[in-house]
């Protein structure tokens, strides 16, 4: 499985995505193909993904920081 991280072109925000052609925005609801997706990563390593998203997220999202700390 290929993991993308991608970034909404409607309101920025970055997430992983598996989706091979389009994918649905968690904040905007939007869904935007990966043609037109800024994606900023493509790795098989999920875990790896995850680290690149978390070293990128903004400080402004804190719900990621508090669901990543268990
Ligand atoms: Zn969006």
């Amino acid at each position: 499985m290929r993991y993308k991280v991608v970034k909404c072109p409607n309101c920025g925000k970055l997430q992983i995505t598996t989706a091979n052609k389009a994918y649905r925005c968690f904040r905007c609801g939007s869904t935007t193909s990966l043609e037109e997706a800024r994606i900023l990563l493509v790795t098989e390593d999920g875990e790896k993904a995850r680290e690149f998203l978390k070293s990128l997220l903004p400080k402004e999202e804190p719900w990621f920081r508090q669901a990543s700390r268990r």
